[in-house]
């Protein structure tokens, strides 16, 4: 017989009022105001992109200047992992990792043009990706959820074992003082109030082996993870950022298990606190599931990639989802944050390469919705 255990939530008593209140305050996305046209229509113009390695920096931030300020960028979530020279947790950075100074640089091209800066490291899923298991789990093998599966043998997607990237257990006790360390440096050093956790295709959670994990309930562990990073970030008035395809039930919605949920993690969505901002990303079809996280009292912004007419309709969506809403939940629709998924450098090449006949790619998106925001702001649209 299946045991269900509740895991308890880490907000007791005085911390719990403390976090409510901080979360009232909360800096970041839900503090801006509307100053001018495009802010009421779409109060947010993002990109998520890997950030680049040292060399690539000047590149990156002429890119900054000349395309994402004059298009009313106001984020920027920069995928930074462990790419960072730690000085909390030297053991877990990559061979070149950017230095201090390298992300003082693009904080202060970020300042310049109103752009806030999310960093992200990927936390709970993503610990491995195909035969390469990442530096937190490499250095800490304990922390691993499945140490019974071994990454190198990686055969593929799908696999027997459910394989697609590794996740750390979020009841190990020793691993938080390490993530919460990565965090708080990583936070100080963009000089930001927001971070991005990542925490999509979150696969392998609750597996029935692991001695602390097996047996709860998938939400409730999944919840937890996402409560206790925030309440970490709320006591510092910061603020937490999530993909949300472990929070939308992916049978029940036809979404399926990518960007949705298909273990039992969904439910989650009504546990976790709503400060919490959520990146839904649906990158081959418009999904309206927008609508479902504000309707939960969850701040959301729609994450298209890589297919140009989705991601204008994505646009198209969240604009009439802000317009024919309630005042309640009008302002839960945040706006739209494009993502790109390769290199940094990389995509800058194939971003002024600007290759004719092109269909599908991160750099023609990207270009549409670039002059999409400038129609808006225009008042073309
Ligand atoms: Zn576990």
């Amino acid at each position: 017989m299946k045991t269900k255990t509740t895991v308890s939530l880490p907000t007791t008593g005085l911390r719990s009022l403390l976090c409510a209140l901080l979360g009232l305050v909360c800096l970041g996305l839900q503090a801006q105001t509307a100053s001018n046209r495009i802010d009421s229509i779409l109060p947010v113009r993002g990109l998520s992109i890997s950030a680049p390695g040292p060399k690539g920096i000047d590149a990156f931030i002429t890119f900054i200047e000349k395309e994402l300020a004059p298009a009313h960028f106001n984020l920027l979530i920069l995928r930074v992992d462990w790419g960072y020279a730690y000085e909390s947790h030297p053991e877990l950075r990559d061979e070149n990792p950017l230095s201090r100074a390298d992300v003082k640089k693009i904080v202060a091209a970020c300042r310049k043009h109103g752009i806030e800066i999310a960093p992200q490291i990927n936390l709970l899923g993503h610990q491995s990706w195909a035969k390469k298991t990442g530096n937190l789990l490499k250095v800490y093998p304990q922390f691993d959820e499945t140490p019974h599966v071994i990454t190198e043998n990686y055969p593929g997607w799908p696999n027997p074992d459910g394989l697609y990237c590794k996740s750390y257990c979020p009841l190990h006790p020793d691993v938080h003082k390490i993530v919460f360390a990565l965090i708080d440096e990583i936070t100080e050093a963009f000089e930001t109030k927001l971070f991005h956790a990542g925490m999509d295709e979150v696969f392998y959670i609750g597996d029935a082996r692991c001695p602390r994990c097996g047996g709860h309930d998938k939400a409730e562990l999944f919840a937890g993870e996402v409560t206790r990073l925030r309440n970490h970030l709320a006591l510092q008035g910061k603020r937490l950022m999530i993909w949300g395809d472990r929070l939308i039930d992916g049978k029940t919605t036809g979404i399926g298990e990518w960007e949705a949920s298909l273990n039992n993690t969904h439910r989650a969505v009504d546990l976790i606190p709503k400060d919490v901002f959520v990146c839904d990303w649906h990158y081959d079809r418009p999904d309206k599931t927008p609508v479902y996280f504000a309707a939960k009292g969850l701040d959301v912004a729609i994450c298209p990639w890589r297919k140009p007419a989705v991601a204008l309709e994505e646009l198209s969506d969240m604009i009439a989802f802000r317009k024919g809403s309630t005042p309640e939940m009008r302002n839960r629709f945040r706006g739209l944050i494009a993502t790109v998924w390769m290199g940094n450098e990389g995509f800058l090449r194939s971003y002024y390469e600007n290759k004719a006949g092109e269909t599908e790619s991160d750099a023609l998106t990207l270009r549409k919705l670039i002059e999409a925001f400038k129609k808006i702001d225009g008042g073309a649209i």
